[in-house]
């Protein structure tokens, strides 16, 4: 039988699969000698049988049972016992981080008789009754599924105008009294005053948390496993809400939004944890804990320090103050903004924590792709209403919405919005996901607000305490009177904190700067300047773009590409041009064909030249027309409405156009005379743009060409048009490699054979996802994507990232099979995929040679390439 029940002495922070994310640490910092409460930890396994099976595994409830009572027999104390209780919280905690999603019970223990004991004990009645009171409510609200705002009205209604803290213990004693009333009349029951029942109904509840609405929403948009499960500890109670010599606190080792090393964090007098988190009561800044008790505070810092030397990185503390005396509630490795990402990374280089190798592998592709977003422009011409904090980075502008249904319901609607909230909760986070940015009137930079948008990179400013926000009347009041409503735009910045009237224009990130050649200046730029050299000294693929006009390649190769891995010749038919293709679809003679084919040469030429000009000495991929060819001529609706318009009057070429248009009108054309077999069927086509290439080559200096034939599904097809483009190579003097692209399934899976006849393979997984899925790639997203998400047919569109187990089989097997025949084969790939960063490391697993995408995603591409590097086992075909 699995052992289901761990003591903190037992595990360690390696052990997060089995114990969470929290019960690991908790461990780990009670073997390094922190002070943590005593406790214990139920497995995460525990509660994927609990939910597999509908109830408690064979031999949980005993094991429980057993630490409960070495609990008590450490603590000296019973749980619940009536003259001195032993009190608990029961906290959930899963491998990854899901602040806020699932349930905590605290003050498990207390019931009529113990709470007595309790004020006798700390010699505070305010306090016993202000923890019974908050057990009852946290309880009947998690446990018991009473509606919370049943307990918050009653609430409201005792405290009138005072504050939480005015109350007094009989004040308290009446709230528990109200607060029982409304578990007996909502559950038909007495709250249940044996403590051990309390404790198994708490556990059960948390464990029932891993599937509540939220916490499946945050698993979705973070992408964290439905089946993990939650591991539950079970945690001897310390108390800020003691009085003034106690309190709580969160912090973080550096600053989570620069950073910066320094004092981070917020601490709440007299208050238990899950008050700071909340963000109800507004916190003062750490520093001031020196001030109220000196001792606790540096004892705070040496840990804060040691357990930085230990994880090697930032980490994010709770901590409890209780009279006087520090206790570590939680630790881990802590959330941080994009830019904390990569100055962090370095800094702990230069501290001789870490090296160089690790730095690359604790930043991702998608942060740097945050770093490279805009950020506001010029705010001079904007009314800046506050500023609060500057929680999140990033610059957003949106209609004010007050809340989450509102957010869900204008986004959906294709409209910009900033939610506005007081503070959020859990139940804020669809609003939240559906928002450009996220704006709070309460609440530090550790308040579910800060921390959740952090998590989604989404910015945010919290704690704009200026602003009176009403959500019932949707509007929030400025200083001065300003009033916003439902629907006004407003822009916030989440670097500074500010927050504008009105919509105001962004300006370019230095990161972006910095990859179209400005010097590193700033710390930010200069870390992003020293992970980016070590990636790309780390990398083995090489990284090429998808350019198709000279301007794309120069910004391509100022951001670093190796060359040009898909040059996309189609749109060099539209505008002007597309006469001359309407002229050639229209030739009836072959004199009438080649005039045009003649035409469309030196115009071609031309495009040829620029881009080889502009990538001078690196590898220009040409790919010959792809799409079918009435992607280039008028409408087949347009022109017949026309034609059927003009009668008699009818203009000649418009009746042979729409003849034209007629023949090769399609049913599915992604599917139909597109590709190789455009250049099978009409004679000349691809003749004039190997031409074309050839004679570019020759005029461009230091042109290296590479000729790619696209949609093959047999080697015979791409025989042919080799031999036509070896002939005309030779007669030019020009020497380009000829290969295809692999984007059919036939392809993939006769890859041995067409190696024969292709110097290089490129990948073009667009259609090779549409193919090999059967779904057309123009039309499923919108249609049917969303609820495959939902069902979970797939965590992420297989369009953005390669379905390893189908499309990535198919790859394998061409890159095995073409490799065996052609050992020098170059491999690469060309499909969007190529700058997302899961299919990056894909592609080095399988022992791609590059990876081409568009300029903007090429530094993410580079970063990824060498984290794949760093960290996946070696490519598996050489
Ligand atoms: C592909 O199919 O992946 C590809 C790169 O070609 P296109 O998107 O132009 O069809
Ligand atoms: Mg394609």
């Amino acid at each position: 039988m699995p052992k289901y029940v761990y003591d903190f002495t037992e595990g360690n922070k390696d052990l997060k699969d089995l114990l969470g994310g929290k019960g690991a640490n908790l461990a780990e910092m009670t073997n390094i000698g922190l002070p943590v409460p005593p406790g214990f930890t139920i497995t995460a396994e525990a509660c994927r049988h609990y939910l597999g099976h509908g109830g408690m595994p064979d031999g949980l409830e005993g094991e429980i049972g057993e630490h409960l009572a070495a609990l008590e027999t450490r603590m000296g104390k019973r749980l619940g016992q009536a003259d001195d209780p032993l009190l608990v919280s029961v906290r959930s905690g899963a491998k990854f981080s899901m602040p806020g999603m699932m349930e905590t019970v605290l003050n498990i223990g207390l019931n009529d008789d113990s709470v007595l004991g309790l004020a006798k004990q700390s010699g505070n009645d305010r306090f016993a009754w202000d923890s019974y009171r908050r057990l009852i409510q946290m309880f009947g609200k998690t446990v018991l599924g009473i509606d919370g705002e049943l307990f918050e009205d009653a609430m409201d209604e005792l405290k009138g105008e005072r504050d939480d803290t005015d109350l007094d213990a009989a004040d308290l004693q009446r709230l528990v009294e109200t607060f029982k009333g409304i578990v007996r009349e909502r559950t038909g029951r007495d709250f249940p005053a044996d403590p051990r029942e309390q404790m198994d109904l708490a556990v059960r509840a948390v464990f029932d948390s891993w599937n509540a609405p939220r916490a499946i929403l945050y698993r979705r948009q973070e992408r964290i496993p439905a089946d993990l499960g939650t591991a539950v500890n079970v945690v001897a109670m310390v108390f800020g809400n003691m009085g003034p010599d106690s309190g709580t606190g969160v912090a973080f080792t550096r600053d989570p939004g620069s950073g910066r090393q320094g004092v981070y964090g917020d601490y709440l007098r007299n208050a238990q944890g899950e008050d700071v988190v909340a963000g109800i009561r507004n916190t003062v800044p750490l520093q001031e804990l020196e001030t109220i008790n000196p001792e606790a505070y540096r004892e705070l810092l040496d840990i804060m320090a040691t357990l930085e030397r230990h994880y090697r990185d930032l980490c994010d503390i709770e901590f409890t103050i209780e009279r006087g005396k520090l206790w570590m509630l939680q630790t881990r490795v802590g959330k941080r903004t994009a830019a904390a990402a990569f100055c962090i990374a370095t800094q702990l280089v230069d501290e001789g924590l870490i090296d160089m190798d690790e730095a690359v592998t604790r930043v991702t592709g998608d942060q740097l792709a945050q770093l490279m977003f805009p950020r506001f422009a010029a705010t001079a011409g904007n009314r800046r209403l506050t500023t609060g904090m500057n929680a999140s980075p990033g610059a957003a502008a949106g209609r004010a919405v007050f809340s989450s249904e509102r957010a869900v319901e204008l986004a959906g609607q294709g409209e910009a919005v900033i939610l506005v909230r007081r503070e959020t909760n859990p139940d804020d986070l669809a609003g939240m996901i559906a928002a450009n940015g996220v704006l709070t009137s309460r609440g530090g930079k550790t308040s579910h607000a800060a921390v959740v948008a952090r998590g989604m990179g989404k910015t945010c400013v919290c704690g704009a305490e200026e602003l009176e926000v009403d959500p019932h009347a949707r509007r929030f009041t400025a200083p001065g009177g300003v009033v916003v409503d439902e629907g006004d735009v407003i822009s916030i910045d989440g670097g500074t904190g500010a927050v504008y009237l009105g919509e105001v224009p962004v300006t370019a990130s230095p990161v972006a700067e910095y990859f179209e050649g400005e010097p590193a200046e700033d710390e930010l730029v200069r870390a992003v300047d020293r992970i980016m050299t070590h990636a790309d000294s780390a990398r083995r693929l090489a990284v090429r773009a998808n350019a198709d006009t000279p301007e794309d390649a120069a910004r391509a190769r100022r951001y670093g590409a190796q060359g040009i891995g898909l040059c996309r010749t189609e749109h060099m038919f539209l505008g002007e041009r597309r006469r001359l293709v309407e002229d050639l679809i229209l030739a009836t003679m072959p004199e009438e064909r080649q005039a045009a084919l003649d035409a469309l040469e030196p115009l071609q030429t031309g495009d040829f030249t620029g881009i080889f000009t502009a990538m001078r000495g690196l590898p220009v991929t040409i790919r010959l027309i792809d799409p079918p060819l009435h992607e280039f001529l008028p409408d087949l609706t347009d022109l017949a409405v026309k034609v059927a318009l003009a009668g008699e009057e009818a203009d000649d070429r418009d009746r042979r156009l729409l003849e034209a248009v007629k023949r090769l009108h399609e049913q599915n054309p992604m599917l139909g005379l597109r590709g190789v077999r455009l250049g099978l069927t009409i004679p000349g086509l691809f003749a004039m743009q190997v031409r074309a290439i050839a004679t570019a080559a020759r005029r461009a200096e230091g042109a290296r060409a590479e000729i790619m034939i696209p949609l093959v599904g047999a080697v015979q097809e791409l025989e042919i048009v080799r031999e036509e483009a070896e002939r005309i190579l030779a007669e030019a003097g020009v020497e380009a490699a000829i290969g295809t692209m692999i984007e059919m399934p036939r392809a993939a899976l006769t890859a041995g054979q067409i190696a024969e006849a292709a110097e290089f393979f490129s990948f073009g997984t667009n259609d090779l996802t549409q193919m090999t899925w059967g779904f057309s790639r123009d039309d499923v997203e919108s249609a049917f994507f969303g609820k495959y998400l939902d069902l979970g047919v797939f965590g992420v569109s297989p369009f953005e990232s390669i379905d390893r187990e189908g499309v990535g089989r198919l790859m394998r097997i061409a890159v095995e099979e073409g490799r065996r025949t052609r050992p020098d084969l170059k491999l690469g790939i060309c499909g969007e995929h190529g700058g997302d960063p899961d299919s990056v490391h894909f592609c080095h697993e399988i022992g791609l040679d590059y990876v081409s995408c568009s300029p903007f995603r090429i530094p993410v591409a580079r970063l990824e390439a060498g984290r794949a590097a760093l960290t996946c086992a070696e490519s598996d075909t050489r």
